[in-house]
């Protein structure tokens, strides 16, 4: 924790609401099972996230499933469900019973002409009508646009009123395509915060360019309360802002108490791993293979002194283990440590010859392994994704369409 904090520049009560059951899903290839569903929301329960979308019930059967066993497991969080401003969409989630709804429509003018083709005062019909129906159904309401942040600020700041007015408690702005910088999330507040009806804010930030958590954290320090995360960065594309990433920044480089158990991190990141069938990529930040692995002499030197000097989070914190890379790049540190541990005496010659020979193999180790293991990754990452090609075509064929012959199905 950085000394004293930077906690002042927060607000209080900030409260994490994750997605990895709504747009982590949304990822493509990813489907959760109504039961996987509940084995994630149990086990982020367990942690103390306290809001948690469960997904669209008007998806399908499946789904509205997966929302009413989330919704009704008896969980502390609150479970929300989401549905465009469409009276079904609000219906089947309302049949579901969830705690609360979320509501999304589109904001920009690029969406509203070219997606929605909806002109802005239909938008806002079609919002304040189903905010107005949920809420007199009893249902909390959270009101969300899509691409908020590439929106008319004047057309953001009538429309979110409208929905306040409505009845909404909480609203949320997206950055949908992740094109926000956290320069423009603070500007973007600056102008719209000052103009807004009282409600509680929430962010939803994505991650095309990496920037989703520096902008989640940009949005707090605005004084957004509720963050969206998804678990290992989840979510459309490149994902959403990752759970792990941005609740670790507040509790380490703000000093700041999100409430979360993060000692089961690892477990809930391995979890989400198995059940979406995402591997975490090997650089990803905080849960990644290789975020508490060393291999420099001088960097195993400096953790082996003080693991200070080069772990910004203690890897225990979050249920990891350091490790020690053996290779090109090893100094005699590690290999003085590793020898110890295992209660083996070395003289200093000893270890420095220990030392080279480490790196004359790793230098002349081929390649092959680890570029089959590449190559062998892409293959079945490309097989694994969703409905794979042949299958596409089978199913047509099942649809009654003709199959072109040149596919050889
Ligand atoms: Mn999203």
């Amino acid at each position: 924790m950085v000394e004293g904090g930077i906690s002042g520049r927060l607000p209080a009560g900030i409260q994490i609401w994750d997605e990895t059951m709504r747009d982590g899903e949304q990822t493509p290839g990813v489907a959760f099972t109504p039961e996987e569903k509940l084995e994630i929301a149990t086990l982020m329960d367990e942690m103390g996230v306290p809001i948690m979308d469960a997904g669209i019930p008007v998806v399908s059967k499946e789904e509205a499933r997966g929302v009413r066993l989330v919704a009704n497991a008896g969980l502390k969080a609150t479970i929300v469900a989401a549905a465009r401003a469409v009276r079904k969409d609000v219906d089947a989630v309302l049949d579901a019973g969830a705690d609360e709804i979320s509501i999304f429509i589109a904001c920009s003018d690029l969406h509203l002409t070219h997606k929605l083709r909806m002109t802005r005062a239909q938008v806002l019909e079609a919002s304040v009508r189903q905010v107005e129906y949920a809420k007199d159904h009893g249902v909390p309401v959270s009101f969300v646009t899509e691409d908020t942040f590439r929106a008319d600020l004047e057309y953001v700041v009538e429309l979110y009123n409208a929905c306040i007015e409505a009845g909404a408690v909480r609203v949320v702005f997206c950055d949908t395509v992740g094109v926000a910088t956290p320069s423009a999330v603070a500007w973007f507040f600056e102008r719209v915060l000052p103009r807004l009806r009282p409600a509680e804010l929430s962010f939803h930030g994505h991650n095309d360019l990496g920037l989703a958590v520096a902008n989640s954290l940009a949005a707090l320090e605005a004084g957004i309360l509720v963050p969206h995360v998804c678990v290992n960065g989840l979510g459309e594309r490149s994902g959403n802002a990752s759970l792990e990433e941005l609740v670790l920044a507040l509790e380490t480089l703000y000093g700041y108490d999100t409430g979360i158990d993060v000692s089961r991190m690892y477990d809930l990141a391995r979890l989400v791993e198995r059940l979406s069938g995402v591997p975490i990529g090997v650089h990803k930040p905080v849960v990644g293979y290789n975020a508490f692995s060393h291999e420099s002499g001088i960097h195993a030197d400096g953790v082996l002194k003080h693991t200070a000097t080069y772990e910004p989070i203690q890897p225990e914190a979050i249920g990891r283990e350091r490790q020690f890379i053996f290779g090109k790049h090893t100094g005699s540190m590690a290999v003085s440590d590793r020898l110890r541990k295992r209660g083996v005496a070395a003289t200093p010659e000893q270890v420095s010859l220990l030392v080279q020979l480490i790196k004359e193999l790793a230098e002349s180790k081929p390649k092959e392994e680890q570029q089959a293991f590449v190559e062998l990754f892409r293959e079945r990452e490309e097989r694994r994704r969703g409905v794979a090609d042949q299958e596409f075509w089978m199913l047509a064929r099942k649809a009654g369409l003709p199959v072109p012959p040149e596919l050889g199905i």
